[in-house]
Parts: structure tokens; sequence; C-alpha cells
């Protein structure tokens, strides 16, 4: 395409980055190679010095790959994508690539389980020194920025209980202190939140959520600045090799091109999963974006255009009765991953932030009776159905006991 920019968001989704081989194909052509070959020893030359534009090792960079790259970068309004072998590869090489010892990073608690540990425990076995805030708090972020940082790393909304960080206040309070503000965005998507308009510099998703979202590969991707990307992140890249497989990439090309119809609906479906949850006896709160009683509606609403593909809610009696419920269901099954077509629901006490440790969760809210789920595309109908069905269950088993 010539002029990218014009075009909405689910035109981008389909024809993005799309560059045709010869043969014209309609769909992304796989270019399942690691290597190239050049015409003679003069190209190879050349493209090793930087003079040509050649494609030279698949860990570097290739053709399939980029196409998901540029097709992700359209989407988000960025300069420039890498994309990762996971979601934990991107926040990693962004992060390693970006700090070195004696450097200082703030971040937000309220953070998917492994980018918790890369903060609390990687950096600062390199020396980096890291402390953690409440991100919902303006007031703690000013206190731990009120001294130079030199990178900040949140998630918002979060995983979780969909904690919301301010996101335009943070980054004004980081670029004061000198950091570069990196967003962990998975769980908006390029469609509901474009962290880079409210001033973050980089943006990080786990491609396994919803890019592909029909639970089939796992992928990652770190969008920023074309200085930021190409002087910082590349080099870091090219050496360590955390990259993409070109088969994964074909396949979350051809996710981005239903992340719109998949997210609209997903949210679709939630909003009257959060509903009707929000309705029933035994379940003593209901966290979602979009809903009224979320804590932080009005800012949820002010940087997201929906309220997203994940409801948490707690159900009274604690870690029985969230099991009794889990067990419970038929149609949504119990998984610890999420942004599927497919309906999955999650204890977090007990899987995703087990190991944080119960000090930890109950800073972040993660009681023993809060439930995780992720609504898929199924008829919502048979969801609530289902939730209905679990919790009546849950109810019959404990008054027996
Ligand atoms: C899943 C997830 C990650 C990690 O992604 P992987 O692809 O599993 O490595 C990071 N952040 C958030 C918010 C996630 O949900």
């Amino acid at each position: 395409m010539t002029e990218p920019n014009r075009y909405r968001p689910a035109t981008l989704a389909v024809h993005g980055g799309q560059v045709r081989s010869q043969h014209g194909e309609t769909a992304e052509a796989l270019f399942l190679t690691s290597g190239f070959v050049y015409d003679d020893a003069a190209q190879a030359e050349a493209t090793f010095l930087g003079t040509a534009q050649h494609y030279q090792y698949s860990r570097f960079g290739n053709p399939t790959v980029a196409m998901f790259e540029e097709r992700l970068a359209a989407l988000e309004g960025a300069e420039a994508c890498r994309a990762t072998a996971t979601g934990m590869a991107a926040v990693s090489a962004a992060m390693l690539a970006h700090l070195k010892a004696g450097d200082r990073v703030v971040a937000s608690r309220a953070l998917f389980g492994s980018c918790h540990w890369i903060v609390s425990t990687l950096l600062p076995k390199f020396g980096i020194e890291t402390e953690f805030v409440d991100g919902r708090d303006l007031a703690a972020w000013q206190r731990a920025l009120a001294r130079p940082a030199n990178a900040v790393l949140l998630e918002s909304p979060s995983n979780p209980c969909l904690e919301v960080v301010d996101l335009r206040a943070v980054c004004d309070l980081a670029h004061k202190a000198g950091a570069t503000v990196m967003v962990d965005n998975v769980f908006a998507t390029p469609l509901l939140q474009r962290p880079l308009e409210f001033g973050a510099d980089v943006v990080i998703y786990s491609a396994t959520k919803h890019i592909d979202g029909q639970g089939r590969c796992l992928g990652g991707a770190i969008l920023s600045s074309k200085a930021w990307i190409e002087n910082t992140l590349q080099p870091f890249i090219r050496n360590t090799g955390p990259s993409l497989s070109p088969f994964n990439a074909w396949v979350l090309l051809k996710g981005l091109e239903t992340l719109k119809l998949r997210i609209d609906a997903m949210c679709q479906g939630a909003a009257a999963v959060a509903d009707f949850l929000a309705a029933q006896p035994g379940v003593t709160r209901v966290l979602y974006p979009s809903r009224k009683d979320h804590p932080q509606h009005a800012l949820a609403m002010a940087q997201m255009s929906q309220g997203g593909t994940v409801v948490a809610f707690e159900v009274e009696g604690g870690k029985p009765a969230a099991f009794a419920v889990l067990d419970a269901l038929r149609l949504i099954r119990v998984s610890n991953n999420l942004g599927d077509s497919k309906s999955l629901v999650t204890h977090p006490a007990t899987t995703t932030h087990m190991r944080i440790g119960a000090e930890e969760r109950a800073k972040l809210g993660i009681s023993d009776g809060l439930v995780r789920l992720s609504v898929g595309l199924e008829d919502p109908a048979d969801l609530t159905e289902d939730l209905g069905r679990a919790l009546m269950a849950a109810k019959v088993a404990r008054a027996a006991e």
C-alpha cells in the first residue's frame, strides 16, 4: 500500500504491510527460510556494510515477519516494530536492551507474573535498582519519580484486577524524571487503547493473546520510534535471538485480519457477562472497566474505547467457593491463558499469581475468592447460562457441607 495511514484500523489489519512476491499471491507469502542467498560476493559485502538492502538471516529479519511488523506498526500508529518469539521475549528484550547497571526502573505493581519477576528478580541481579508502586496512585508515582529513572514499566488495564493507570499523567512524570515509558498493552489491544497517543515511548504485546486469539501460537512485539527500535533494540535482538518464527508470523498476520471483528464481539460478550454476574447472589464484586461501578471507570473510558475481553469477579466463600464454581462450569474451561476465541476461566491466587506470595496478592486485591474470566466468541447467552448454573451448583455444594 502506498499511503497506509489514510486507512482505518479494520482496513489496516487486513492490508497493512503486505508485500507481494513476483507471483502476485492473494494471501501473505510464508517465507519459511532461515537464510537468504546473494547474487554475488559483492552483494553480500554491500549487505553487511549496510549499503544494500537484502535479507541476511531470519534471526535479524524475514519477509513474513516483516509483514507482521509493518501491519502491527500501522495499526498502532508506531514508526517501527520488532516481533519476538513470545510476549515475555518482548518485555525482557525491551528492558535489557534499554537498561544498564546503575539504572533505575519504576514499575506498577499490578504486572503480569513474569513481568513482575523481571522487575523484582532479574534486573536487580544486573545492578539495576527497581521500585514498585501502586499504579492507580498518582502520588505514589510522583514520589517514586521525584528521583531520576531510566524506565517505567506498566500494564493498563492490569491482570487480573483490571486496575487502570493514568497514562498521560504517568508519562509526564516519567519524562520529567528522564525515563522511557514502556506499556504492556496486552489487555487493551491496539484497537481499544493506543498508549503512544498518551505519551508512551514503547508499546509491548504478547501476540499469543488477542492477536492470534485462537490459541495456536506464541508471539510478541515491541513498537516504538524508528530511532529507538533501530539503535537500541535491533542490536540486542540481532545478537541475542529472541526472534519470531516466520510460520508464527504468518499465523499472526491472519490473526490481525480478524482482530477487530473478534475484539468487538468479545467486548460485547464480556460486558453482557459482567452485567449478568453483578446481579447474581454469591458474587460480591465484579470488575469490568466499562461498568459504572469500576473504581476507575471514568479514567478507563477516557483511555479505552471499550471495556476489554476480561472480567474479574469475586465469589463469597473464598477458595472453596471459587474452586466449586470453576469445577461446575461446563462450556467455560479452566486455563491460565486469555484472549482466546474460547472462554477461559482462572483462579489467579493458585495459578498465575501463586508465586508472588500472599502479601503481594493482598496488595493487589487478589483474594482467594477472585476469579478471572476471559470471554471468547461464544454466544453470550450460553456463557451466562453456564455461569448461572455453576454459581448455583457451588452454592448447593457449600450448603450441603
Ligand atoms: C501473556 C502475557 C504476557 C506474556 O506473554 P507470552 O506470550 O505468554 O510470553 C505479558 N504480559 C501480559 C499482560 C500477558 O497477558
